[in-house]
């Protein structure tokens, strides 16, 4: 049976998103976002640069001041529950349209990224009227408390992996809190961003407050970051950009929030359940075709189980259904980007100079009809690899696991933590001691026990060390979003003693 073929249509078009109106860029100028799987242009969409940030900025600045700033908590929570519930209406066709957009299998983005998108907005719409000051046992006859208010003006840069989703962390916490937003889309994946705004413009979301401007990161991103006119920028991307959006902000002490690369640590312990362990390694690598900052893609094996674990990894990685995204039974699609797509084929280079052994894949597999041109790769293994490798240091953002065998805790945690990154790490043990001790001594955001890859809105996340700074989702996100007042007053209702005697 042969498998169902893509059919291309016509590109669909997008505008930008300002003011609560669909409008062409200033510049009249688009950019075409290509089906990852075939190549073909999907989307033909507006590109925003300097200009329109400009203009999306004051949209956010007048709204910042307008009825939005007067609606009431419960309100601003019903908005965000009932755009939730839009999304969740329609799921379906949201979840194809991102798998066109950036290639990942069908399966991923109806189970795992539509629902955490409704999971967010619902979540967060629940926190809207829970904002809450404290009151501050401050001595003599005075009055202490704080107020808890938006930061203002939030510019949202956003990746490419999880383009919805990414769009609903960030959106999400900073709505609920009562910001204003311009979010910026990656180029590679504008689309279902912009499908949002439709369902934001129809929720009834007053015009101005959130703004999506998608555009290249050089121009419109740079411009978006080093923009006077906002209060606040989160970013979410590589370490390499992290670094310019901190430098940018730094100009005009705008407030940051960054999550950036990784290179997990995911660690198999000889006592493991083996099975699970195996299938462990693979959600860890291979989920979202390796795309995923989080991945486990330093894979540490205890020396004792080395042969037989590699065995059984191999022997899944390879029978791992690369092909057609939309086809209900793929489990990898393509890769983002030709662009990713060599960067990655760059990395077996490198593996192999560095005396890595290629263990499994390590290329492009044979695919038939529209496929041929799409941006495919297949599951690769290397092992033999020592820590201090390229391909041990270097985020390669593919479904490329580095194998390195270690043969006692001490030796494991040195290593783990021998990395400028610290987003995430993973344990594979029976032992519950041993696993909260490396719980504990791990440099990361994040630390799964027997398990990977687990995400929910109520659960903090973000990095340690260069993985960046600030914790998005669950209570810690609104940190990012709100700033605190503190105010006095005066009970005593005597003259203030100082000068004034
Ligand atoms: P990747 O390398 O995985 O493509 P990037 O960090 O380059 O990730 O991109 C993440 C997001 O950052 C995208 O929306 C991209 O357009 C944006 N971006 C890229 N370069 C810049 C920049 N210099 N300033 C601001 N945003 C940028």
């Amino acid at each position: 049976m042969s498998t169902p073929q893509p059919i291309q249509t016509a590109p669909r078009r997008y505008q930008l998103f300002i003011d609560g109106q669909f409008v062409d860029a200033e510049s009249g100028e688009t950019f075409k976002s290509p089906n990852p799987a075939t190549g073909e242009t999907f989307a033909e969409v507006a590109e925003a640069d300097k200009a329109d940030v400009d203009k999306a900025v004051a949209a956010a600045r007048k709204a910042m001041t307008g009825k939005w700033s007067k609606m009431s908590a419960r309100d601003r929570g019903r908005l965000l529950y009932k755009l939730s519930q839009l999304i969740e209406q329609r799921a379906a066709e949201l979840a194809e349209l991102e798998t066109s957009d950036n290639g990942k299998p069908i399966r991923e983005s109806t189970y795992i990224d539509l629902p955490g998108v409704v999971e967010n907005f619902e979540y967060f719409a629940g926190w809207a009227t829970k904002i809450e000051g404290e009151t501050i046992p401050v001595p003599g006859q005075m009055f202490n408390y704080t107020l808890r208010e938006p930061v203002g003006v939030c510019g949202q840069i956003i990746p490419w992996n999880f383009p919805l989703l990414m769009a609903a962390w960030k959106l999400a916490p900073a709505l609920a809190a009562g910001n204003t937003v311009v979010l910026k889309p990656a180029e590679q994946t504008p689309v279902t961003s912009l499908e949002l705004a439709k369902l934001i413009q129809e929720a009834g979301f007053p015009e101005g407050v959130v703004n999506i401007i998608p555009g290249y990161g050089e121009t419109a991103g740079a411009a978006l970051a080093s923009h006077p006119g906002i209060d606040k920028i989160a970013f979410t991307g590589s370490t390499e950009v992290g670094k310019l959006i901190a430098k940018a902000a730094a100009e005009n002490l705008t407030k940051v929030s960054l999550e950036l690369g990784g290179k997990a640590p995911n660690v198999i312990f000889a006592d493991a359940d083996l099975d699970q362990a195996v299938n462990g390694a693979m959600m860890g690598i291979f989920f979202n075709q390796g795309q995923v900052c989080c991945a486990g893609s330093r894979l540490f094996v205890e020396e004792k189980v080395k042969e037989e674990f590699l065995g059984r990894f191999k022997e899944k990685a390879e029978k791992i259904k690369v092909g057609d995204p939309m086809d209900k039974s793929t489990l990898m699609g393509p890769q983002v980007s030709e662009e990713q797509l060599n960067k990655i084929k760059s990395y077996v280079g490198v593996a192999r100079e560095e005396g890595a052994t290629i263990f499994a894949g390590g290329e492009q597999p044979k695919l038939e009809g529209a496929l041929q041109n799409g941006y495919f790769f297949q599951p690769t293994i290397f092992s033999e690899v020592n820590n201090r490798m390229r391909v041990a240091q270097e985020e390669i953002f593919g479904p490329v696991s580095s194998v390195i065998t270690f043969d006692n805790d001490d030796d494991l945690i040195r290593q783990a933590n021998e990395t400028m990154y610290g987003l995430s790490a993973g344990i594979w043990t029976r032992d519950i001691t041993r696993a909260h001790r490396f719980a504990r001594a791990v440099k990361a955001g994040v630390v799964w026990i027997n398990t990977y890859n687990m995400f929910n809105a109520a659960s903090p996340f973000g990095g340690y060390k260069q993985s960046g700074y600030g914790r998005e989702m669950g209570k810690h996100a609104l940190e990012l979003y709100t700033q605190v007042k503190s105010v006095w007053v005066d009970l005593s209702g005597k003259p203030i003693g100082w000068f004034g005697q």
